[in-house]
């Protein structure tokens, strides 16, 4: 096992591979940017090292730092989080150069998942299923045309080196396709320094639900069931539940079986998640992240099992701690997550937080990294905290959600936590039927309070 983890990450995922980082009794170092000196997952590890200026790429993605930071702490393995590194295979490498452990996948499927035309071939080639579309990229607009007549109008564009829902265009005639080609390769060129684009059908109202997978690297792999997370705005997660109101357990049953086995055939290291677009009974794989994930909790809170606990396991050469016939769904559980923005217009709100309470009791968890007086800096991602709940029920959990969701007080700073307290009250979330275009719908038709 590692004697010393440097968590390579902030904010609240920083504070949960602490915790698990702590529980398994490995000593633990934080890292920080100037604008985090203050932060909380600074005070609450064993040593930290700050390694440069507020900006990213000067900090939080800058390897020499981070690789400089292990030598002088001594830390034998370094857990990336999600985001900044955690997908570039190009770090796992010089760590492991340097004789550091990833708490993370082999480099080689860090990089095939992280583009996802080879993505999407590999996961063919493993017996999952995908949504149609062109072989590998199309290079031009006849060769466009051609396969995008093949698959049957609307197409969607889709950047290789794709993330956080950019570079993607529709096309819903030929007439748009030269267009829409256009546009998201100028996007992807911006956004990923390459333009590579492929095509797939557009499917109209799909639910985004994805599979949890862990895997000791040597063959042995299990499935930790779905999540929901169809609730999206501008194709990032809003909220995200599970099991999906739109499975029963034979469903999830099947195709947890098919991302397990896929996973055994691979040879997958640690935490992984295959995304799906689910629509009329079928399954879609869209892509697959080698990583742990914001919604993580969820699978947690219906399975009882410590995902980051079972990454650092499996990291160190262990194994699972679980078989697949241990792993059973126990009720239903659903998170938010609650961003420093105006819940209406989204605009980032950073600055002090001048009051902070948590909601508590029975089955309500927060993994956040915020209190009172705590300043957001203006520099990362708007996420504050998580809410997840857990009931017996989806009704329970449901129930839990809204008192939870009215106990919360966060002040200073706009936050999401009135869309929260609207949606959770709103007949067709209660009942299960969204899609991933109906949060944005709902918005456009009702707007919400200031
Ligand atoms: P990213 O890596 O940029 O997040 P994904 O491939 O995971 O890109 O897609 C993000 C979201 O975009 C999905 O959750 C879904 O809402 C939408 N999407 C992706 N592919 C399709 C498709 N073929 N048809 C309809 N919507 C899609």
């Amino acid at each position: 096992m590692f004697d010393k983890i440097l968590i390579a990450n902030r904010g609240e995922i920083a504070l949960r591979i602490l915790r698990a980082a702590k529980e398994l009794g490995i000593a633990t170092v934080a890292v920080h940017s100037t604008a985090d000196a203050d932060a909380m997952h600074v005070r609450l590890a064993d040593e930290s090292v700050c390694i440069g200026p507020p900006a990213a790429r000067e900090s939080y993605l800058n390897i020499p730092s981070i690789i400089a930071a292990c030598e002088i702490t001594g830390a034998d393995a370094v857990h990336p989080g999600y985001g900044f590194l955690s997908e570039n295979a190009r770090f796992a490498e010089v760590l492991a150069h340097h004789n550091i452990g990833f708490i993370g996948p082999k480099a080689e499927h860090i990089r095939t998942m992280g583009d996802k035309i080879e993505a999407k071939r590999t996961a063919l080639a493993l017996g999952i299923p995908c949504v149609p579309g062109s072989e590998g990229g199309v290079e031009d607009i006849d060769e466009a045309k051609r396969v995008a007549a093949g698959i049957g109008y609307p197409v969607l564009v889709k950047a290789a080196a794709g993330g956080g829902g950019r570079g993607m265009k529709v096309a819903r005639t030929e007439a748009d396709l030269e267009q829409a080609i256009g546009l998201a390769r100028t996007e992807a060129k911006a956004a990923f320094g390459d333009d590579a684009v492929y095509l797939e059908k557009y499917l109209e109202k799909p639910r985004h639900i994805e599979v949890q997978v862990l895997g000791d690297g040597r063959g042995g792999a299990v499935h930790l069931a779905e999540r929901d997370c169809s609730l999206q705005r501008r194709h990032q997660k809003v909220w995200e539940e599970g099991g999906s109101p739109a499975l029963n357990d034979a469903m999830r049953a099947e195709i947890g079986g098919i991302c397990a086995g896929a996973m055994q055939k691979l040879g997958y290291l640690g935490a992984g998640t295959i995304e799906f677009l689910y629509e009329d009974g079928r399954f879609y794989f869209i892509e697959m992240n080698t990583r742990i994930q914001v919604e993580h909790p969820v699978t947690e809170m219906i399975t009882g099992i410590d995902l980051v606990n079972e990454q650092i396991r499996v990291a160190a050469g262990g194994d699972l701690s679980v078989s697949q016939n241990e792993i059973r769904v126990e009720g239903h559980a659903i998170e938010c997550r609650i961003n420093a923005e105006h819940p209406a217009t989204f605009r980032p709100s950073p600055g002090q937080i001048t009051y902070y309470h948590p909601p508590g009791g029975l089955g309500v968890r927060v993994d956040s990294a915020a209190f009172q007086g705590y300043r957001i800096p203006p520099n990362y991602d708007s996420l504050i905290g998580k809410l997840i709940v857990h009931g017996r029920t989806r009704n329970e959990c449901l129930m839990r959600l809204r008192r939870a969701l009215d106990e919360f007080v966060i002040d200073g700073v706009d936050t999401t936590l009135p869309l929260f307290r609207t949606l959770v009250r709103n007949a067709d979330v209660q009942n299960g039927l969204y899609d991933i275009h109906w949060l944005e719908h709902f918005l456009e038709k009702e707007g919400l309070p200031a």
